[in-house]
């Protein structure tokens, strides 16, 4: 079975609460504010039994029920959680059970789908984070995870015997050897191409070509802005991408791209044909 908690609650010492259903602003991150979020955790945790005697509705900014979880203030969590309170559920209180209890997000079920080798490379790149930074979307963990399974698979695989493998810390060469993908590519626009050329040419030869993926990507967007796919006149034909028989990589490449979210509904083999001819002349030629 996939334990799906284990990017949450990844051991004794941290745990994110980035997710936090309803009380996120899109843009805000675990890590504004720290001295002011560590206040409101301490005191969620003082006061929980005055507020499940008294309990209220959330806001959609602030729940009383996020708080410290430990008395040595290191996991931040749900107070309400039924594992916190001896299998009661009491989430409803807050007006949000629901969407509490199924809130998953992406970087969680990729990493839920990752070999218990290609976890533990994860989780060992974040020893010695607090709570707050190992929350945080800066946190380099969540951003290689946004790059889905197969791309952290081999970034996992080359970390064995890439540049300075055996050096002690691992964060500092990961970010070295891999904060390209973040620093310079982009996974909704470069996600489905880089993996492939990674794939198929290893690791090193995407490093090393990095900038040439970037032309060879505004490229393919530049050709499929405008590309006229069998079926499209008819326009009842047509299809959100993300549903058609592509990888979600490639669905992203085209709508955040190419700015195309629907596609005729049958014209995976003409994209796929544009795809690879490009793919396999760039693998050829860089
Ligand atoms: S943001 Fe993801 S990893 Fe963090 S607590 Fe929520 S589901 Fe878990
Ligand atoms: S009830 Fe728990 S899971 Fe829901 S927003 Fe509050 S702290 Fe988060």
């Amino acid at each position: 079975m996939l334990n799906l908690a284990s990017l949450c609650f990844p051991d004794r010492e941290k745990s994110c609460f980035f997710c936090c259903p309803p009380i996120r602003e899109p843009e805000a991150d675990p890590l504004d504010d720290v001295k002011g979020r560590s206040e409101i955790f301490r005191q969620n945790r003082r006061h929980l039994q005055g507020n499940l005697a008294h309990p209220r509705e959330i806001p959609g900014t602030s729940c009383w029920g996020l708080g410290f979880l430990d008395d040595r203030e290191q996991q931040v969590g749900c107070l309400l959680h039924p594992l916190q309170n001896e299998g009661r559920e009491l989430r409803h209180l807050t007006g949000y059970q629901f969407k509490c209890a199924n809130a998953l997000c992406r970087e969680a079920r990729v990493f839920a789908e990752l070999n218990q080798d290609e976890k533990s490379f994860c989780l060992n790149l974040c020893r010695g984070m607090d709570s707050f930074t190992y929350s945080s979307r800066s946190n380099p963990l969540m951003r290689l995870l946004a790059w889905e399974k197969e791309m952290v698979a081999l970034v996992a695989a080359e970390a064995k015997t890439g540049p300075r493998a055996g050096a002690g810390n691992k964060l500092a060469v990961f970010i070295e050897n891999y904060g390209f993908l973040w620093q310079e590519l982009d996974f909704r626009l470069d996600g489905y191409l880089a993996t492939r050329i990674a794939g198929r040419k290893g690791f090193g030869f995407l490093r090393r070509h990095r900038a040439a993926v970037v032309r060879l990507r505004n490229g393919i967007i530049a050709t499929l802005e405008n590309y006229r796919f069998a079926g499209e006149e008819g326009g009842n034909n047509m299809r959100p991408c993300h549903t058609l028989a592509i990888p979600l990589s490639l669905s992203r490449l085209l709508k955040f791209g190419a700015g195309r979210w629907e596609l005729p509904k049958g014209c995976e083999g003409q994209l796929m044909a544009i795809i690879e001819n490009r793919l396999a002349g760039f693998c050829d030629q860089a």
